[in-house]
């Protein structure tokens, strides 16, 4: 099985351009052919599991499907269209097909009277209910009159998926990388994490950790996945929440309840030269609700553009794919990079040879220093890691302290390493 590449921008905007148009839920078959198109580009084990299954506090709830809906006036026009896009419909109606008022019809209409020309994103995943969503401007030209209805759905016992790519690492220790797969066409949240997810999960070589990368409903996914992983998440050593991820806004990292966990210093070590904004955590937003409560607290933030809810186009038919930028996908990929390079080499070394500078000159490391423009800063590095590695610092302490980059840091480390001046 050859896997199709995700290098450039129109790679990634590529993709989102053929995840956009599926009609995704928290269930169904819109998932799964979003999953499908992303095992194109990278293996995915699917995970299917079964309505009514308990999972922590919850429940997997009946398998949504819809394949029409729309509402007709007395001409037979049809005025509505899911067809045309499917945030007309609520996400998880009920079937119905009748023909009502405007006045009766109203009640299950949703509009953004502040943003006339809008379409905006609802669902009603446990309470039974059926809905349109339509732009204002659109409601105020229907006349009064009678109104076919008709939403062709199904809401039956099946499966929540899910899907999960590892990338193995030299140690069981694990970093996830977690982005939902429940909103339908919204670009920027959800498609764009979600390629930009798959095509870092391509750039993974020989990583020292092992990666895992979860697509999956928002809440009751992750919630699920926990639920099954509950005996493992102590492997888990970092992750991020990754969504939002392709509006022209700059990054905002949004820390783990801990604050202080390894992720977070990565992240703003790594944010720093470029335009970010750090956020504390709060119990909203993405998964990181889910990875981040009490009893799990793991040391997972969340790395999005703008924040969740933070932008007019927010759960709108305004999120669309001319909303999200090829040059943020690609800067929040880059970010992505230089994230899990920084992370997956940070470690606490132990100077063996602490008493004194050992001498590098006999161990052949001014050598390798020769000649490179870098000499000065590498041999600097060498210092610095020789001084703090006492068993207390990291890497990612020293290049903060030092001033030098993380990446000479670490090339130090590797050479003193394999000089047996330093072991882990
Ligand atoms: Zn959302």
């Amino acid at each position: 099985m050859t896997y199709r590449d995700l290098e450039t921008g129109a790679d990634l905007r590529e993709l989102v351009a053929r995840l956009y148009p599926l009609c995704r839920s928290i269930t169904g078959d819109g998932v799964r052919r979003t999953l499908e198109i992303v095992g194109e580009h990278i293996p995915l084990e699917i995970h299917e599991v079964a309505t009514g299954t308990r999972v922590l506090d919850w429940t997997v709830p009946q398998e949504w499907n819809i394949r029409d809906a729309y509402i007709k006036d007395a001409s037979g026009r049809r005025v509505v269209d899911f067809q045309e896009s499917n945030l007309h419909v609520v996400g998880y109606s009920v079937p119905v097909s009748r023909k009502m008022s405007l006045t009766e019809l109203r009640e299950h209409l949703h509009t953004l009277p502040e943003q006339p020309s809008l379409v905006p994103y609802r669902t009603s995943y446990y309470s039974p209910t059926w809905g349109f969503c339509l732009a204002q401007e659109t409601l105020d030209a229907l006349p009064d009159g009678e109104y076919e209805v008709h939403i062709d759905s199904t809401l039956d016992d099946g499966h929540l998926t899910y899907a999960e790519h590892v990338v193995p690492g030299e140690v069981a220790d694990e970093v996830i990388v977690s982005c939902h797969t429940c909103h339908p066409s919204l670009a920027n949240d959800n498609v764009a994490g979600i390629a930009i997810a798959a095509a870092f999960a391509q750039t993974l070589e020989n990583p020292h950790y092992t990666y895992r990368f979860l697509f999956m409903p928002g809440t009751i996914g992750a919630i699920t996945w926990l639920a099954r992983n509950q005996d493992r998440v102590d492997r888990i050593k970092a992750g991020l929440v990754l969504a939002c991820a392709g509006d022209p806004g700059s990054l905002t990292y949004k820390r783990s309840r801990r604050g202080d966990a390894e992720i977070d210093r990565v992240l703003a070590y790594v944010l720093a030269d470029r335009a970010h904004k750090i956020v504390d955590f709060s119990p909203y937003g993405y998964d990181e609700r889910q990875f981040c409560s009490p009893g799990f607290n793991l040391g997972v933030g969340s790395l999005t553009r703008t924040p969740y809810a933070g932008y007019p186009e927010y759960h709108t038919s305004a999120d669309n794919l001319e909303f999200v930028s090829t040059e943020a996908m690609e800067e929040t990929l880059r970010t992505l990079r230089d994230t899990f390079a920084v992370l997956d080499r940070n470690r606490r070394y132990l100077n063996l040879s602490p008493y004194g500078e050992p001498q590098l000159g006999k161990r052949g490391l001014y050598d390798s220093l020769g000649g490179r423009s870098d000499a000065k800063q590498a041999q600097m590095a060498m210092l610095w890691v020789l001084n703090l590695s006492d068993g207390e610092h990291s890497l990612l302490d020293v290049a903060e302290r030092s001033g030098l980059p993380f990446d000479s840091v670490a090339a130090a480390a590797r050479a003193l390493h394999d000089a047996g001046l330093l072991k882990d």
